[in-house]
């Protein structure tokens, strides 16, 4: 089945929600992670229930590429607002790499909707890296970053040859995933999470925690050097206008 996804944000039976990003050293806000949501019928489904279709059929490229569209939109909208979103956290399929011309038509939707490069990062995840050519990743990535944009990579340690990836990837933030976030208190956890940070920081790639849930993850976390983390404990995943007004109060 084809979607029209400008029709299905217009309708907003797609909706793109942010997810705050927080300085937990200040507890300011410093960025968000836009996520795609879908309502049907007044309820609400998981982007887990319904991208891994449109991962196989490779629509999710298209909706990216809305997702972004409408990002864009949202940041110049808060600009004229007086209020600055960004930087602002894109999820990007692994089908983009490989397409000719993904990264251009990125940039290109970046320009026409009227945002700048640094108010973009694109988050790809450690599992979309590994399964693509080498050659394609590494052009994508070096074509994203030489134009301004950063990168981030997603769900770090939960798929394969994440080490190798850090040799061979400039990334600029690399994302712990929540399953390494809620098993701290564990003690082998705690030191593989310790020194992965250690490593991303003498890299020079600054580290965000996902899934923030307790004050006894924070410590832990700021106690070792991670400061930037996202997850229920701060804020749930948001409208544009409710981020809006967290940002203004
Ligand atoms: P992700 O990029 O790792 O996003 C984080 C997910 O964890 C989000 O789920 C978010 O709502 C959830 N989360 C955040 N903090 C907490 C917490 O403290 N506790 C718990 N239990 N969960 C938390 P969501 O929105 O259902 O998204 C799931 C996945 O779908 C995302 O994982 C991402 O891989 C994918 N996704 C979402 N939007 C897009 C998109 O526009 N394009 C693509 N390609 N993928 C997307
Ligand atoms: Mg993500
Ligand atoms: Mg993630
Ligand atoms: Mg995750």
């Amino acid at each position: 089945m084809e979607i029209n996804f400008k029709h299905a944000f217009a309708n907003q039976e797609l909706c793109v929600w942010y997810e705050p990003q927080v300085d937990m050293q200040t507890g300011k806000i410093c960025g968000a992670e836009a996520l795609v949501r879908r309502q049907k019928n007044g309820r609400q489904i998981s982007p887990l229930n319904f991208i891994p279709a449109l991962e196989e059929s490779g629509q999710i490229v298209e909706l990216d590429r809305e997702v972004l569209r409408v990002v864009c939109r949202d940041i110049r909208e808060a600009k004229r607002r007086g209020a600055c979103l960004g930087p602002i956290s894109v999820n990007l399929s692994r089908r983009h790499m490989g397409q000719c011309d993904a990264a251009e038509e990125l940039i290109k939707i970046t320009e026409e909707n009227g945002a700048e490069k640094e108010d973009i990062v694109f988050e790809l995840t450690e599992t979309a890296v590994c399964r693509d050519d080498k050659e394609d990743l590494e052009q994508f990535m070096g074509k994203l970053s030489q134009w301004g944009f950063q990168i981030s990579l997603d769900d770090f340690g939960i798929g394969f040859s994440a080490l190798k990836l850090l040799a061979d990837i400039p990334f600029h933030i690399l994302k712990l995933d929540r399953y390494f976030v809620s098993r701290i208190g564990d003690p082998r956890i705690e030191i593989i999470l310790s020194a992965t940070v250690d490593l991303a920081r003498k890299l020079g790639i600054n580290v965000i925690a996902e899934g923030v849930e307790n004050t006894t993850q924070i410590r832990f976390l700021l106690e070792n050097s991670c400061f930037t983390g996202q997850g229920y404990y701060f804020f749930k995943p948001m409208p544009q206008s409710e981020y809006l007004k967290q940002l203004l109060s």
